[in-house]
Protein backbone atom coordinates (compact mmCIF):
# COMPACT_ATOMS: atom_id res chain seq x y z
CA UNK A 1 0.00 0.00 0.00
CA UNK A 2 1.54 3.42 -0.95
CA UNK A 3 1.94 5.39 2.61
CA UNK A 4 -0.03 8.99 2.31
CA UNK A 5 1.65 11.31 4.50
CA UNK A 6 0.84 14.24 2.47
CA UNK A 7 -0.07 17.75 3.16
CA UNK A 8 -4.06 16.67 3.42
CA UNK A 9 -3.08 14.02 6.02
CA UNK A 10 -0.68 16.16 8.26
CA UNK A 11 -3.82 18.83 8.46
CA UNK A 12 -6.13 16.05 9.21
CA UNK A 13 -4.00 14.75 11.79
CA UNK A 14 -3.48 18.01 13.19
CA UNK A 15 -7.18 18.52 13.26
CA UNK A 16 -8.20 15.41 14.66
CA UNK A 17 -5.36 15.59 17.15
CA UNK A 18 -6.56 18.63 18.77
CA UNK A 19 -10.55 18.69 18.73
CA UNK A 20 -11.35 15.30 17.79
CA UNK A 21 -11.91 12.21 14.90
CA UNK A 22 -13.85 13.80 12.20
CA UNK A 23 -16.41 11.46 11.97
CA UNK A 24 -17.09 11.19 15.42
CA UNK A 25 -17.75 15.13 15.41
CA UNK A 26 -19.98 14.37 12.35
CA UNK A 27 -21.79 11.41 14.94
CA UNK A 28 -21.57 13.93 17.76
CA UNK A 29 -23.58 16.91 15.77
CA UNK A 30 -26.32 14.46 14.44
CA UNK A 31 -27.02 13.08 17.84
CA UNK A 32 -27.24 16.57 19.04
CA UNK A 33 -29.75 17.37 16.55
CA UNK A 34 -31.32 13.73 17.41
CA UNK A 35 -31.05 14.37 20.82
CA UNK A 36 -33.22 12.37 23.30
CA UNK A 37 -34.98 9.80 21.64
CA UNK A 38 -38.26 10.76 21.61
CA UNK A 39 -41.66 8.82 22.52
CA UNK A 40 -43.28 9.80 19.21
CA UNK A 41 -40.45 7.39 18.03
CA UNK A 42 -41.12 4.59 20.21
CA UNK A 43 -44.99 4.92 19.38
CA UNK A 44 -44.17 5.20 15.37
CA UNK A 45 -44.07 1.17 15.03
CA UNK A 46 -46.62 -1.90 16.69
CA UNK A 47 -44.58 -4.30 17.87
CA UNK A 48 -45.99 -7.90 18.43
CA UNK A 49 -43.79 -10.56 19.22
CA UNK A 50 -45.04 -13.74 20.83
CA UNK A 51 -44.74 -15.39 24.44
CA UNK A 52 -46.31 -17.96 26.09
CA UNK A 53 -49.92 -16.41 25.51
CA UNK A 54 -49.51 -15.68 22.24
CA UNK A 55 -48.91 -11.85 20.83
CA UNK A 56 -47.84 -9.25 23.11
CA UNK A 57 -48.22 -5.98 22.15
CA UNK A 58 -44.83 -3.99 23.30
CA UNK A 59 -45.64 -1.03 24.85
CA UNK A 60 -43.27 2.05 25.12
CA UNK A 61 -40.56 1.88 27.94
CA UNK A 62 -39.59 5.20 29.77
CA UNK A 63 -35.76 5.48 30.25
CA UNK A 64 -35.30 8.21 32.51
CA UNK A 65 -33.16 10.34 30.70
CA UNK A 66 -30.18 7.39 31.16
CA UNK A 67 -27.41 8.84 28.59
CA UNK A 68 -27.06 5.38 27.15
CA UNK A 69 -27.89 1.52 27.23
CA UNK A 70 -25.37 -1.37 26.92
CA UNK A 71 -26.65 -3.58 24.33
CA UNK A 72 -24.59 -7.10 24.05
CA UNK A 73 -26.08 -9.45 20.99
CA UNK A 74 -23.82 -12.23 21.79
CA UNK A 75 -20.50 -12.48 24.11
CA UNK A 76 -18.90 -14.67 21.53
CA UNK A 77 -15.59 -12.58 20.14
CA UNK A 78 -13.06 -13.38 17.98
CA UNK A 79 -10.04 -12.56 20.14
CA UNK A 80 -8.79 -14.08 23.93
CA UNK A 81 -7.28 -10.94 25.34
CA UNK A 82 -5.97 -11.81 28.47
CA UNK A 83 -7.52 -9.06 30.25
CA UNK A 84 -10.93 -9.61 29.12
CA UNK A 85 -13.52 -9.75 31.71
CA UNK A 86 -15.82 -12.01 29.97
CA UNK A 87 -12.75 -14.66 30.33
CA UNK A 88 -12.17 -13.36 34.27
CA UNK A 89 -15.56 -13.20 35.66
CA UNK A 90 -16.85 -16.71 34.92
CA UNK A 91 -14.56 -20.14 34.03
CA UNK A 92 -17.36 -21.07 31.80
CA UNK A 93 -19.54 -18.46 30.13
CA UNK A 94 -23.09 -19.13 30.70
CA UNK A 95 -25.01 -19.99 27.77
CA UNK A 96 -26.98 -17.20 25.84
CA UNK A 97 -29.93 -17.87 24.06
CA UNK A 98 -29.54 -15.53 20.77
CA UNK A 99 -32.29 -13.53 19.77
CA UNK A 100 -32.98 -12.35 16.22
CA UNK A 101 -33.28 -9.01 14.57
CA UNK A 102 -36.85 -8.52 14.82
CA UNK A 103 -36.84 -9.17 19.00
CA UNK A 104 -34.01 -7.28 19.25
CA UNK A 105 -35.68 -4.22 17.26
CA UNK A 106 -38.93 -4.73 18.62
CA UNK A 107 -37.62 -3.82 22.46
CA UNK A 108 -35.00 -0.85 21.20
CA UNK A 109 -37.31 1.04 18.76
CA UNK A 110 -39.90 0.90 22.22
CA UNK A 111 -37.14 2.49 24.31
CA UNK A 112 -37.31 6.85 24.58
CA UNK A 113 -36.30 9.03 26.87
CA UNK A 114 -32.26 8.37 26.69
CA UNK A 115 -29.53 9.13 24.34
CA UNK A 116 -27.89 6.05 22.89
CA UNK A 117 -27.25 2.82 22.19
CA UNK A 118 -23.92 0.89 22.76
CA UNK A 119 -23.22 -2.41 20.81
CA UNK A 120 -20.83 -3.84 23.57
CA UNK A 121 -19.45 -7.89 23.29
CA UNK A 122 -17.77 -9.90 22.50
CA UNK A 123 -18.15 -8.71 19.02
CA UNK A 124 -21.25 -7.58 17.88
CA UNK A 125 -21.04 -7.67 13.92
CA UNK A 126 -20.68 -12.01 14.60
CA UNK A 127 -24.22 -12.02 15.23
CA UNK A 128 -25.71 -13.44 12.11
CA UNK A 129 -28.85 -10.60 12.33
CA UNK A 130 -26.57 -7.71 12.98
CA UNK A 131 -27.04 -5.92 9.16
CA UNK A 132 -31.27 -6.98 9.49
CA UNK A 133 -30.92 -4.86 12.80
CA UNK A 134 -29.33 -1.98 11.92
CA UNK A 135 -31.81 -1.79 9.32
CA UNK A 136 -34.83 -2.36 11.49
CA UNK A 137 -33.76 0.43 13.98
CA UNK A 138 -35.21 3.93 13.54
CA UNK A 139 -33.84 6.74 14.79
CA UNK A 140 -31.25 6.08 17.40
CA UNK A 141 -27.82 7.00 18.20
CA UNK A 142 -26.17 3.92 18.04
CA UNK A 143 -22.04 3.30 18.85
CA UNK A 144 -20.49 0.32 18.12
CA UNK A 145 -17.97 -1.42 19.25
CA UNK A 146 -16.25 -3.81 17.13
CA UNK A 147 -12.90 -5.50 16.13
CA UNK A 148 -13.98 -5.50 12.60
CA UNK A 149 -13.79 -9.11 11.71
CA UNK A 150 -12.62 -9.83 8.17
CA UNK A 151 -15.80 -11.61 6.83
CA UNK A 152 -17.96 -8.91 7.99
CA UNK A 153 -17.02 -5.94 6.50
CA UNK A 154 -18.39 -6.86 3.28
CA UNK A 155 -21.81 -7.16 4.91
CA UNK A 156 -21.37 -3.23 6.15
CA UNK A 157 -22.73 -1.83 2.45
CA UNK A 158 -25.88 -3.35 3.21
CA UNK A 159 -26.96 -0.55 6.16
CA UNK A 160 -29.22 1.81 4.86
CA UNK A 161 -27.39 5.12 5.22
CA UNK A 162 -30.56 6.81 6.26
CA UNK A 163 -32.63 6.33 9.54
CA UNK A 164 -30.31 6.36 12.19
CA UNK A 165 -26.69 7.97 13.62
CA UNK A 166 -24.29 5.16 13.75
CA UNK A 167 -20.56 5.28 14.61
CA UNK A 168 -18.53 2.24 14.43
CA UNK A 169 -15.75 2.73 16.86
CA UNK A 170 -13.32 0.03 15.71
CA UNK A 171 -10.56 -1.32 18.12
CA UNK A 172 -6.76 -1.92 17.50
CA UNK A 173 -5.60 -4.50 20.12
CA UNK A 174 -2.01 -4.47 19.81
CA UNK A 175 -0.79 -8.14 20.97
CA UNK A 176 -3.62 -9.74 19.58
CA UNK A 177 -4.45 -8.49 16.21
CA UNK A 178 -3.59 -11.43 13.54
CA UNK A 179 -3.50 -8.65 10.69
CA UNK A 180 -0.46 -6.18 10.09
CA UNK A 181 -1.14 -2.64 10.39
CA UNK A 182 -1.46 -2.40 5.96
CA UNK A 183 -3.82 -5.21 6.02
CA UNK A 184 -5.74 -3.49 9.12
CA UNK A 185 -5.91 -0.16 7.58
CA UNK A 186 -6.62 -1.82 4.33
CA UNK A 187 -9.94 -3.04 5.72
CA UNK A 188 -10.64 0.07 7.80
CA UNK A 189 -10.67 2.41 4.86
CA UNK A 190 -13.38 -0.42 3.45
CA UNK A 191 -15.71 0.67 6.01
CA UNK A 192 -18.57 2.79 4.07
CA UNK A 193 -18.07 6.47 5.10
CA UNK A 194 -21.74 6.77 6.54
CA UNK A 195 -21.12 4.23 8.77
CA UNK A 196 -18.56 7.31 10.48
CA UNK A 197 -16.11 4.94 11.79
CA UNK A 198 -13.28 5.36 13.98
CA UNK A 199 -10.09 3.44 15.41
CA UNK A 200 -8.68 3.38 18.65
CA UNK A 201 -5.59 1.41 20.23
CA UNK A 202 -7.01 -0.56 23.35
CA UNK A 203 -3.38 0.68 25.49
CA UNK A 204 -2.18 -1.92 27.32
CA UNK A 205 1.25 -1.56 29.13
CA UNK A 206 3.07 -3.80 27.15
CA UNK A 207 2.85 -1.76 23.90
CA UNK A 208 4.21 1.54 23.07
CA UNK A 209 0.86 4.11 22.08
CA UNK A 210 3.43 6.19 20.33
CA UNK A 211 5.11 4.11 17.62
CA UNK A 212 1.65 2.55 16.96
CA UNK A 213 0.16 6.21 16.44
CA UNK A 214 3.02 7.21 14.02
CA UNK A 215 2.46 4.01 12.38
CA UNK A 216 -1.04 4.64 11.70
CA UNK A 217 -0.91 7.80 11.12
CA UNK A 218 1.73 7.07 8.60
CA UNK A 219 -0.97 5.63 6.32
CA UNK A 220 -3.36 8.75 6.93
CA UNK A 221 -5.53 6.71 9.81
CA UNK A 222 -5.63 9.18 13.18
CA UNK A 223 -5.94 6.54 16.12
CA UNK A 224 -6.82 7.59 19.47
CA UNK A 225 -5.81 5.51 22.67
CA UNK A 226 -8.54 3.72 25.46
CA UNK A 227 -7.15 2.33 27.84
CA UNK A 228 -7.80 -1.48 28.39
CA UNK A 229 -10.07 -2.28 30.77
CA UNK A 230 -7.40 -4.20 33.31
CA UNK A 231 -9.51 -5.97 36.14
CA UNK A 232 -8.10 -5.13 39.63
CA UNK A 233 -8.45 -5.91 43.45
CA UNK A 234 -12.04 -4.53 43.42
CA UNK A 235 -13.43 -7.44 40.86
CA UNK A 236 -13.30 -10.64 42.63
CA UNK A 237 -15.28 -13.57 41.80
CA UNK A 238 -15.36 -15.46 44.68
CA UNK A 239 -16.53 -12.70 47.11
CA UNK A 240 -16.89 -11.65 50.23
CA UNK A 241 -18.71 -9.28 48.66
CA UNK A 242 -20.59 -5.79 50.37
CA UNK A 243 -23.63 -4.45 50.45
CA UNK A 244 -23.61 -0.87 48.94
CA UNK A 245 -26.09 1.87 47.15
CA UNK A 246 -24.62 1.80 43.23
CA UNK A 247 -25.97 4.18 40.63
CA UNK A 248 -24.24 2.15 37.75
CA UNK A 249 -24.52 3.59 34.11
CA UNK A 250 -23.81 -0.27 32.79
CA UNK A 251 -27.20 -1.08 32.68
CA UNK A 252 -27.21 -3.50 30.36
CA UNK A 253 -28.95 -6.11 27.97
CA UNK A 254 -27.81 -9.63 27.64
CA UNK A 255 -27.92 -11.71 24.58
CA UNK A 256 -31.48 -13.39 25.67
CA UNK A 257 -32.58 -9.68 26.05
CA UNK A 258 -32.89 -9.83 30.17
CA UNK A 259 -32.15 -6.35 31.82
CA UNK A 260 -28.98 -6.07 34.18
CA UNK A 261 -27.36 -3.69 36.45
CA UNK A 262 -23.89 -4.14 34.98
CA UNK A 263 -21.99 -6.54 33.29
CA UNK A 264 -20.42 -8.33 36.21
CA UNK A 265 -23.84 -9.32 36.99
CA UNK A 266 -25.18 -10.34 33.47
CA UNK A 267 -21.60 -12.66 33.19
CA UNK A 268 -23.01 -14.01 36.81
CA UNK A 269 -26.73 -13.83 35.72
CA UNK A 270 -27.45 -12.62 38.88
CA UNK A 271 -30.72 -10.38 38.71
CA UNK A 272 -31.73 -10.94 35.42
CA UNK A 273 -34.86 -9.12 35.07
CA UNK A 274 -37.24 -9.14 31.98
CA UNK A 275 -36.96 -5.19 29.80
CA UNK A 276 -40.72 -4.33 30.24
CA UNK A 277 -40.12 -5.12 33.74
CA UNK A 278 -36.75 -3.33 34.78
CA UNK A 279 -36.17 0.13 36.06
CA UNK A 280 -34.09 2.09 33.70
CA UNK A 281 -33.00 5.44 35.57
CA UNK A 282 -30.74 7.35 37.26
CA UNK A 283 -30.90 6.52 40.89
CA UNK A 284 -29.00 4.95 43.74
CA UNK A 285 -30.17 1.23 44.27
CA UNK A 286 -29.22 -1.28 46.47
CA UNK A 287 -26.42 -4.27 45.80
CA UNK A 288 -25.56 -7.02 47.84
CA UNK A 289 -22.55 -7.84 45.21
CA UNK A 290 -20.06 -4.71 45.22
CA UNK A 291 -16.70 -6.61 44.35
CA UNK A 292 -18.32 -8.33 41.35
CA UNK A 293 -18.38 -5.05 39.75
CA UNK A 294 -17.17 -4.84 36.32
CA UNK A 295 -13.95 -3.06 36.24
CA UNK A 296 -15.17 0.07 34.10
CA UNK A 297 -17.96 0.36 37.02
CA UNK A 298 -15.99 -0.72 40.22
CA UNK A 299 -15.79 2.75 42.65
CA UNK A 300 -17.97 4.67 40.56
CA UNK A 301 -21.25 6.11 41.73
CA UNK A 302 -20.77 3.62 44.88
CA UNK A 303 -22.48 5.10 48.34
CA UNK A 304 -23.09 3.41 51.90
CA UNK A 305 -26.38 2.11 52.36
CA UNK A 306 -28.18 4.19 54.70
CA UNK A 307 -28.40 3.23 58.40
S1 LIG B 1 -11.90 -8.14 22.17
FE1 LIG B 1 -13.07 -7.52 23.98
S2 LIG B 1 -14.60 -9.16 24.28
FE2 LIG B 1 -13.05 -9.95 22.87
S3 LIG B 1 -11.59 -11.07 24.17
FE3 LIG B 1 -10.81 -8.97 23.92
S4 LIG B 1 -11.61 -7.80 25.67
FE4 LIG B 1 -12.81 -9.73 25.50
S1 LIG C 1 -22.12 -2.41 43.03
FE1 LIG C 1 -20.90 -3.35 41.40
S2 LIG C 1 -21.92 -5.35 41.06
FE2 LIG C 1 -23.39 -4.03 42.14
S3 LIG C 1 -24.62 -3.03 40.50
FE3 LIG C 1 -22.93 -1.65 41.08
S4 LIG C 1 -21.34 -2.09 39.55
FE4 LIG C 1 -22.74 -3.85 39.56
Amino acid sequence: MAMKFDFISRAKFFFQKRVSPINKVKFDLKSMRYGYRKLKHAEATTTLLKDGNGLKKLEPIDMHKKQHIHVYLNIQCGMDCYFCQNAFYVDKLPRYDKKTAVEWAGWLNKMYNFHHIDFNGGEALLHNDFVPLMNMLNHHNITVFTNMPKSKIEGLKEIKKKGNNITLSVSYHPLEEKRDINEFVDDFNRIPKWLNPTVHLINIPEVSYKNIRAAFVMRGVFIEALDAIIPTEFNRTDGPYKTVMCRSDMDCISPEMNAYRCTGLMLKKIGNTPIERYEFNNDHKKCNYYGLCGPCTSQRDILPVPK
